[in-house]
C-alpha cells in the first residue's frame, strides 16, 4: 500500500527531479500498489523498514508474508532504491541511477526474485575505448591481438599472460591484482585512469577486490559477467518491486526520511539500509562514498547508438561510460536513450570506498550497530559494503531467515 505524505519541501524537490525523467512512473511502477492510510499509533506496525530498495524490500516482503504488519519508508519518492527505473519522455525504459544489469550464481535469490517478475535472457557485453578503437573488455585473447596486432590462440594468450605478468608477493591492493595478472601496459591502458577517475584514487589505495570484480581470459568470452542467471526483469525493475510490495500487511510511505519517523516508535523492531554513519548522526566522523552524476540523453532517429550495451572509456573524457538501455531492455523505437556517469566525491552515496582505512571505520559504526538490538543493518549503504543487487537480495534473506526464523529455517 502506497501513501505520499502532503508536499514537504524535500519531497518536492524529489518529485521534480524525478518527474523530468519519469513521466510514466507511477503507472508504470505502482499499479498493483493498493493505497491506505498510514497508521501513526505508538507501535502500530511490527517493523519499521528505512529504505525501499533490495534490501528494504526484501525484508518487508518477508516479514508481511511471516505475518508482520510493515511500514516500509523511503526518503526518496519512489520504490527500488538505486534499482529504480522508469520510462522516459521518449518511452524508453531508463535506469536514472545508473545501468542495472541483473547476474547471480545463487539459485535461491534467482528463484526468489522470479515469484515478482518474467525475465528476458540478456548477458551484458562492454568494450573500452583505447587508442581510439574499441577493444573486448574485460580483457581477452580478442583484445590482445587487436590491439597488439597478435594472431594468439587460447595457449598463446596464456603464454602472453604469463610473460607480462608481475607476480607480486602478496595481493593487497587492486594494483596488485591487475598488474599480477596482466602488467604494465594493460594496466596503464585499461585500469590505471578509469580508476583514478571513477574514484578518485589510484588503484594502489584501494582494497584488492574492486580490480577482482573484472576478470583476465585467455579464451575469447566477451560477456561482462559468466554468472549462471543472467537476466534482467521483462516489466523492468519497477514492475518486480510493485509486486513485491503489493502485500495487505505492507504500509509503503514515500519522500519520508527516517527523521521524520525515528521519534515517533511506530514498530519495536526496525531495519535500517540507508547509510550507516547517518544512523549515529556521523558520531566517528564521515564514511567515505563516492557518487556520481548521471547525463541522460535522448537520441532521435538513431536505432542503435554503439554496438553494445556499454563502452567504457578509461583514458578520454570526465566519464567513465556509456549505456545504451536498448540493450539492456530490449526495446524497439526509432531513438535510443543513453546514459554517461560522471564519477563525482560529493552527492548522493552510491559506492562505498573500499580500502582499510574506511573499514576501519565501518567496523566502529558496526560495532555501534551491534548494541542496538531491535534495529537490523543489511544493504549495500549500512553494510558498507560493494555488493551487487544480487548479494544485497541473499543478505536481505539471510537476516530475516536469522532473526524472525520460522519453524522452516
Ligand atoms: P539502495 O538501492 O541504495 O536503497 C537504499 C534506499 O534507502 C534508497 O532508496 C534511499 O533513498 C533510502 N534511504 C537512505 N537513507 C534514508 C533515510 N534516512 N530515510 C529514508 N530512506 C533512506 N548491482 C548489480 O547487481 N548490477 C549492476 O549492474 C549494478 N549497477 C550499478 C550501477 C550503479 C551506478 C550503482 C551505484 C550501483 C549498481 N549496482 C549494481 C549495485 C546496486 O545498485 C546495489 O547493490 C543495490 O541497489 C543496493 O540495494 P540497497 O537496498 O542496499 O540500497
Ligand atoms: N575498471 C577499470 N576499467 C574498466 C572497468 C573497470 O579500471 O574499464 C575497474 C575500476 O576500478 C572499477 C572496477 O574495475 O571501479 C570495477 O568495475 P565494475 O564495472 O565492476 O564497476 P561498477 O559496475 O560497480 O561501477
Amino acid at each position: 500500500m502506497l501513501r505520499m505524505p502532503p508536499s514537504p519541501a524535500s519531497g518536492r524537490r524529489a518529485r521534480d527531479r524525478g518527474r523530468r525523467l519519469c513521466f510514466r512512473r507511477i503507472t508504470a511502477d505502482y499499479a498493483t500498489l493498493r493505497e491506505s492510510p498510514l497508521a501513526s499509533d505508538v507501535l502500530a506496525y511490527d517493523c519499521l523498514i528505512v529504505g525501499a530498495g533490495f534490501a528494504g524490500s526484501v525484508c518487508a516482503e518477508r516479514l508481511a508474508g511471516r505475518g508482520s504488519r510493515v511500514l516500509l519508508i523511503d526518503r526518496r519518492n519512489h520504490i527500488g532504491g538505486n534499482a529504480h527505473d522508469c520510462l522516459d519522455a521518449h518511452g524508453l525504459r531508463i535506469h536514472p541511477y545508473g545501468p542495472h544489469i541483473f547476474h547471480t550464481n545463487s539459485k535461491r535469490v534467482f528463484e526468489y526474485l522470479s515469484r515478482f517478475t518474467a525475465w528476458r535472457f540478456y548477458e551484458h557485453r562492454v568494450l573500452a575505448q583505447v587508442d581510439g578503437r574499441l577493444h573486448p573488455f574485460p580483457i581477452n585473447r580478442r583484445t590482445l591481438n587487436g590491439l597488439y596486432g597478435l594472431d594468439l590462440d587460447e595457449a598463446g594468450a596464456a603464454a602472453h599472460f604469463e610473460r607480462v605478468r608481475l607476480p607480486r608477493q602478496a595481493i593487497a591492493t587492486s594494483e596488485d591484482v591487475v598488474l599480477s595478472s596482466v602488467g604494465h601496459d594493460l594496466c596503464e591502458k585499461f585500469f590505471r585512469f578509469y580508476t583514478r577517475k571513477q574514484w578518485g584514487l589510484d588503484l594502489s589505495e584501494l582494497a584488492a577486490g574492486v580490480a577482482s570484480r573484472i576478470p583476465t581470459r585467455n579464451n575469447e568470452d566477451d560477456r561482462y559477467f559468466t554468472d549462471t542467471f543472467q537476466f534482467m526483469p521483462a516489466q523492468g525493475y519497477g514492475a518486480l518491486f510493485a509486486r513485491m510490495l503489493a502485500h495487505p500487511r505492507i504500509d509503503v510511505q514515500l519522500a519520508t526520511d527516517f527523521s521524520d519517523v525515528r521519534a515517533k516508535r511506530l514498530a519495536d523492531q526496525v531495519i535500517y539500509t540507508g547509510p550507516i554513519d547517518a544512523y549515529f548522526d556521523y558520531r566517528f566522523g564521515a564514511l567515505p562514498y563516492r557518487s556520481l552524476r548521471f547525463e541522460h540523453e535522448h537520441v532521435d532517429g538513431v536505432a542503435r547508438y554503439q554496438p553494445v550495451g556499454t563502452v567504457n572509456f578509461p583514458n578520454d573524457h570526465a566519464y567513465t561510460r556509456i549505456t545504451e538501455f536498448k540493450h539492456l531492455t530490449g526495446q524497439q523505437a526509432k531513438g535510443t536513450s543513453i546514459v554517461r556517469e560522471y564519477p563525482q566525491a560529493a552527492g548522493e552515496p552510491f559506492y562505498p570506498i573500499p580500502r582499510p582505512e574506511n573499514e576501519m571505520l565501518f567496523k566502529r559504526y558496526a560495532a555501534l550497530a551491534a548494541a542496538e538490538p531491535h534495529v537490523h543493518f543489511v544493504g549495500r549503504l549500512a553494510e558498507y559494503r560493494y555488493y551487487n543487487m544480487d548479494q544485497v537480495v541473499g543478505a536481505a534473506l539471510a537476516l530475516v531467515d536469522k532473526r524472525w526464523p520460522t519453524p522452516h529455517n
